[in-house]
Formats: structure tokens, C-alpha cells, sequence
């Protein structure tokens, strides 16, 4: 009899579950569709020294061509990509592509320049992500000092042993490594010390009200103090006005990223951003 009751309970929720479940298996069959028919591409942000006015790196960011929802944000698709696993082959993907586009600027005469690439938390397993990051780095002939990697505090705080072992790795193999939206996740400061970073990416959270808000200038400025003590290279992201860029300069952060200077655009528009030389104004 309960589970009479139990199947017209569960009858009653049925229409929107329905819906629910059939939209995930449309996306991930979608997404399974867009691997093969190769319809992703990467939109790459420019990040600038703030000494030299140059552009020094950039990250690249995921972008999904379907032909008939149009171009997607990966805010639309990552969680689902994760949840379905797809994320694994999508991020090998992502990390050939940018380690192919970026020697291609090496070759193209912009020697010096590093590429970022966001790292999932699925994707951040023993073995498995050592064993792409080096064959996209094979493939590409991409020296490994110009791949940067941004895991997140909640990827590396979940289990720290372990991370900090795939960190050493990856270390040890010569790519750099950077905590991305640092300040919004639950970190311990202690772990900072003990992982291999390089850099730090101040969550553009603090940087939107740095202006405004004296709380987010006051964790602005500490956070740049903390990286620094820490030898970590410190760059802000989400820079979209003048202010907050004078507020970085000021307190001496050493890069930045956002629209201020330039926005996510195609490898395309990229490459004559590079070749104009553009700079930020001082
Ligand atoms: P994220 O790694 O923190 O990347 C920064 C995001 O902020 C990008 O959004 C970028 O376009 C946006 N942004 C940069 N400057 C500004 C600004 O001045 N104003 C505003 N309003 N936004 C700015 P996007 O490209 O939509 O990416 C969103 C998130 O999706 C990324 O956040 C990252 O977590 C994830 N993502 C992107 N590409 C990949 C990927 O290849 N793999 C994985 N696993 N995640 C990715
Ligand atoms: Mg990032
Ligand atoms: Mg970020
Ligand atoms: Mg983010």
C-alpha cells in the first residue's frame, strides 16, 4: 500500500522530472555530437603587464558553435559537460587546441607568450590529467613554461595529498600553475604555502566593487600582500573600468585582464591585436 502511495507521489512529480532528464540527455547527446563534429573553439582574453604596458598571456576560454542554438557560453554547457563526464575528452581537447594555437603565435614571432587553460575538477585526477597535459604538449611542441594551468581552491581543497602530488607533477614537467577566482572559495592559507603556484587570480567579485566597496578594496589590496609574500604572481580579472585599474596599479598588482583592455575574442582577432602591439595606456 505505501508503495501504491509512493508511485502516485512520484507520478506527480513526474511531467517536470520528465522534462528535466529529457533536456540533459538532448545536451549531453548534443554535446557528445559537438565533440565529433568539432564544434567548439577557444576565445582567448589578452592579460597585460601592468610595468610594461604588454601583452604577456592570455587564457583561453570554451565556446560551443551548435547550429542551431548558436554560439554558447560555456557557463550554459561546462556543468553538464562535468556532470556527464564529457568534461574529460572536451578538456583534452581544450588543452591540445591552446597548446596548438599558442605555438602557432610562437611561430608567428610572439615568442614570449603563455596560454592559460581552465582546468575542470573531473579532469583533475592522477595520471590521467599528467598523461594530456604532456601529450598536448608533445603534439603541439609547446615548451611547457609557455602552458599555464588555473585550477580553483575547492579543485585542489577536496583532497590535498592528492593534489598536491598531481600539482608536483605538473611542476616538475615545467608548466606554471594558477589558482583561479582566489578569495571565493573555502581555502586554508596554509595549503597556498604548500602547493606549487605561480600565480594567483584575484575573482573578479572583489575587483567589480574595488571602487566602491572599502571591504572588497580592503581583501583586494591584502590579497595582492598575500601573493607577494608568497612569491606568487598576482593578477586581477573582470578589470572592466579605469578606476579599478588605477586602484590595481596603485597597490601593485602585476597583471590584469578584462574588458578594460579587451574582452574574449576569436584566435583571429587576436592575432592582430598582437600584431598591432597594442598596449595598455599608462
Ligand atoms: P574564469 O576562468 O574565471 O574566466 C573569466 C570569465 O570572466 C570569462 O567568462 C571572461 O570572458 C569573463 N570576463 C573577463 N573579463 C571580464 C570583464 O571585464 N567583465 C565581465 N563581466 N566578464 C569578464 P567566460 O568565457 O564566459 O567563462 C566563464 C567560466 O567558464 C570561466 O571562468 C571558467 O570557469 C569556465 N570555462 C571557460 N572555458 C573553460 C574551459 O575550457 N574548461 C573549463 N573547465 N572551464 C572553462
Ligand atoms: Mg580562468
Ligand atoms: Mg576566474
Ligand atoms: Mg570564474
Amino acid at each position: 500500500q505505501a508503495k501504491a502511495e509512493g508511485r502516485n507521489q512520484f507520478q506527480f512529480f513526474i511531467p517536470s522530472m520528465n522534462e528535466r532528464i529529457r533536456e540533459r540527455f538532448t545536451m549531453e547527446a548534443r554535446l557528445r555530437r559537438a565533440l565529433e563534429r568539432d564544434e567548439f573553439l577557444l576565445h582567448y582574453q589578452p592579460q597585460v603587464d601592468l610595468a610594461s604596458g604588454n601583452v604577456t598571456g592570455t587564457e583561453a576560454l570554451i565556446r560551443w558553435r551548435d547550429p542551431e542554438l548558436g554560439l554558447m557560453s560555456p557557463l550554459r554547457f561546462i556543468p553538464i559537460a562535468e556532470e556527464t563526464g564529457l568534461i574529460v575528452p572536451i578538456g583534452q581537447w581544450v588543452l591540445e587546441q591552446a597548446c596548438r594555437q599558442n605555438k602557432a603565435l610562437h611561430d608567428a614571432g610572439f615568442a614570449d607568450l603563455t596560454v592559460s587553460v581552465n582546468l575542470s575538477p573531473r579532469q583533475f585526477s592522477p595520471h590521467a590529467l599528467v598523461e594530456s597535459v604532456r601529450s598536448a604538449l608533445a603534439q603541439s611542441g609547446l615548451r611547457p613554461e609557455f602552458l599555464k594551468l588555473e585550477v580553483t581552491e575547492g579543485m585542489v581543497m577536496n583532497r590535498p595529498e592528492e593534489a598536491e602530488d598531481i600539482l608536483r607533477e605538473l611542476k616538475e614537467m615545467g608548466v606554471c600553475l594558477a589558482i583561479d577566482d582566489f578569495g571565493i572559495g573555502y581555502s586554508s592559507l596554509s595549503y597556498l604555502k604548500r602547493f606549487p603556484m605561480d600565480q594567483l587570480k584575484i575573482d573578479q567579485s572583489f575587483v567589480r566593487r574595488v571602487t566602491d566597496d572599502p571591504s572588497d578594496a580592503a581583501i583586494t589590496q591584502a590579497v595582492i600582500a598575500l601573493g607577494h609574500n608568497l612569491n606568487l604572481a598576482v593578477i586581477a580579472e573582470g578589470v572592466s573600468e579605469e578606476g579599478q585599474l588605477a586602484f590595481l596599479r596603485q597597490h601593485d598588482c602585476d597583471e590584469i585582464q578584462g574588458n578594460y583592455f579587451c574582452q574574449a575574442v576569436p584566435f583571429e582577432e587576436l592575432y592582430q591585436l598582437l600584431s598591432s602591439q597594442r598596449q595598455l595606456p599608462h
